[in-house]
């Protein structure tokens, strides 16, 4: 299963915004952002306006840097937004929001994305009562993500799990005495906290 394994901040700063993939470093002043708030390498300070495309070439690959989603998967979920019905842009969200890892992270079992897709890789979840290790897997409504019994007793998801204090979203209901998320809706557009115009993701792929 192949994933980017290069410096993470560097993409957040290549973007010009925080994409939160460092987990509990990103909320303090170490963030590179905070320290060097400009793109990296030897002419990150000297970039010149981008062009229409670069425009959308940049919100294509913050989006699929956010979601930590390859090039070819990301086109593929393109192809599926435009086959639904309603908003492409906002189509293409839906389905990134409802990956397995995205929802694991929603749900506070984990500080990053990148930790979700760890620990789902790792067998630490069901969904509706079965073993799912696929952090691609698309979550639909009303099936419910839960740490697997034997998880829930380990050292490490118990320190996981004294750190959700983050705030759940509203499509997701979680249940901190079972430790299990129910997808109680799709998520609309403002309940989706990436600061991006998914419009331009579809000029790009309109070419
Ligand atoms: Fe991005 Fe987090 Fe690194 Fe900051 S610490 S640059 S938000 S990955």
């Amino acid at each position: 299963m192949a994933r980017y394994t290069g410096a993470v901040c560097r993409l957040c700063r290549r973007e010009g915004q925080k994409l939160f993939l460092k987990g509990d470093r990103c909320y303090t002043d170490k963030c590179a952002i905070n320290r060097r708030a400009y793109a990296p390498g030897q002419h990150g300070q000297g970039r010149k306006k981008a062009s229409e495309y670069g425009v959308q070439l940049r919100a294509k690959q913050m989006t699929r840097r956010y979601y930590g989603v390859l090039e070819s998967q990301f086109a593929k979920y393109y192809e599926m937004a435009t086959r639904k019905q309603g908003i492409t842009g906002e189509n293409l969200l839906r389905i990134l929001e409802s990956r397995l890892d995205n929802v694991v992270y929603r749900l506070g079992w984990a500080s990053s994305r990148a930790e979700a897709r760890q620990l789902v890789v790792h067998g630490h979840f069901n969904v509706n009562g079965r073993r799912v290790n696929i952090p691609s897997y698309l979550t639909k409504i009303s099936e419910v993500v839960s740490i697997r019994p034997k998880s829930k007793e380990s050292a490490k998801f118990q320190a996981i799990l004294e750190n959700t204090a983050r705030p759940v979203v509203k499509w997701l209901d979680r249940d901190t005495e079972k430790l299990e998320g129910k997808v109680i809706a799709l998520p609309e557009r403002e309940d989706i906290d990436l600061d991006v115009q998914e419009t331009l993701i579809v000029e790009l792929y309109s070419k």
